[in-house]
């Protein structure tokens, strides 16, 4: 099989992740932070590790602003329910994923919450920004933003639109599903207030892996409640990060693999991935423009300006035809549909039709993407 639905979960894993994971469960998998006996205690010293990796990794210089969760789903719930209150107002892009839109759609509904969607310019920097800042209400508290579309692999200009928010005193959240791995987020040096993310994708770790990183715990209220194994003698959640967020027993599994995907960021280089995957897309997207049958919407993907991602149609063929051509006929996986991102088609007029979304991993090679634009032809 030829896997290029990376954007969904980063498949293979690397060896030293597989290892990582397998190890835990064979030699050490205790309940971290429970118990005082020596395998307990090396799944806490493992936690501890990750989440300081992490810390590093995304900039920040205190490993108690990393908050474990399940995906990158659960960290936007964790901000969006515990910052947002009754008449509160939010700004996102037109490019959000439903782990925006539901739970704020959910706010709405439950605690008249209001959202404006801020238009992004596919070619102006200048111009995404202006329709952000023209969206922006007295009583706006909240700006979310995806760092890149999970669908069209835009990449949103995070850094000015948070530096503009806060000259407004308005708090960002930056989805950085599809960019973590892959560009750097520097979150204390942008200041980013919450920055949200799977470790299943990019970071290459588990599924069931997911990040919140920010050093405003104090603004959200609990989303769970629950035993943490700190402070066992009161009903009351511990007050202080990471426990306020972390409740029950957390996927030790999964962080010792993350854990080792950040080793592997750290050793490859994301930047060395970055231009990998340019290389492929950029190939891919030259062979496409070559085709009559493709229909492609956005621009020749360059390093700054885009993630890993591109997606197309083929000339009269429903997206998830396509898709299922190239699985029966050539062992591709590729993902079609609305990629739970209906604003994000809607930006295209490809709510109707959905796309065929190709998303390459360090693990693709060039005869991969030749072999995928040989199908193509062949459609
Ligand atoms: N945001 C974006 C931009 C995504 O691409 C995804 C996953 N497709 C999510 C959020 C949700 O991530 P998870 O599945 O880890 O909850």
């Amino acid at each position: 099989m030829i896997y290029f639905d990376n954007a969904a979960t980063t498949f293979p894993k690397p060896e030293s992740v597989r290892r990582a994971v397998n190890q835990a469960i064979v030699n050490y998998g205790a309940n971290p932070g429970r118990s005082g006996h020596k395998l307990a205690m090396k799944s806490s010293e493992i936690i501890y590790r990750c989440r300081s990796k992490a810390a590093s990794f995304f900039g920040d210089d205190n490993p108690a602003d990393v908050i474990f969760t399940l995906n990158c789903t659960h960290s936007i719930n964790i901000v969006l329910k515990g910052l947002l209150s009754e008449g509160d107002h939010v700004v996102v892009s037109d490019l959000e994923h439903n782990a925006v839109m539901r739970p704020l759609q959910a706010l709405k509904n439950k605690k008249n919450v209001s959202y404006t969607t801020a238009n992004v310019s596919d070619k102006s920097d200048e111009e995404t920004l202006n329709n952000f800042r023209d969206a922006l209400q007295e009583n706006t508290k909240l700006v979310v933003c995806t760092h890149v579309s999970n669908v069209w692999g835009i990449k949103l200009p995070v850094e000015r639109i948070t530096a503009m928010c806060h000259q407004y005193g308005i708090y960002v959240l930056i989805d950085a599903a599809q960019s973590a791995g892959l560009l750097d987020i520097n979150s204390k040096q942008n200041k980013y207030d919450f920055v949200c993310t799977a470790g299943h994708k990019g970071l290459y770790g588990p599924m069931g892996t997911g990040l919140l990183i920010t050093p405003h715990h104090n603004l959200l209220d609990t989303f769970m409640e629950g035993g943490t194994g700190s402070g066992s003698e009161f009903f009351e959640q511990p007050a202080e990060p990471p426990d306020k967020f972390e409740s029950g027993t957390p996927n030790l599994i999964g962080i010792a693999g993350l854990s080792a995907g950040f080793d592997f960021l750290n050793a490859v280089g994301i930047k060395q991935i970055e231009l990998h995957e340019m290389r492929l897309l950029t190939a891919l997207y030259d062979r496409l423009s070559y085709n009559k049958k493709i229909i492609l919407y956005t621009e020749r993907p360059t390093s700054g300006k885009c993630g890993g991602v591109i997606s197309f149609n083929v000339k009269n063929i429903d997206s998830e035809t396509a898709a299922e051509y190239l699985n029966q006929n050539y062992s591709v996986a590729v993902r079609a549909g609305l990629h739970c991102s209906p604003l994000a088609h809607k930006h295209f007029g490809t709510e109707e039709v959905g796309a065929v979304r190709i998303a390459p991993s360090y693990f693709n090679t060039m005869k991969e993407i030749d072999l995928l634009a040989r199908a193509l032809t062949q459609i």
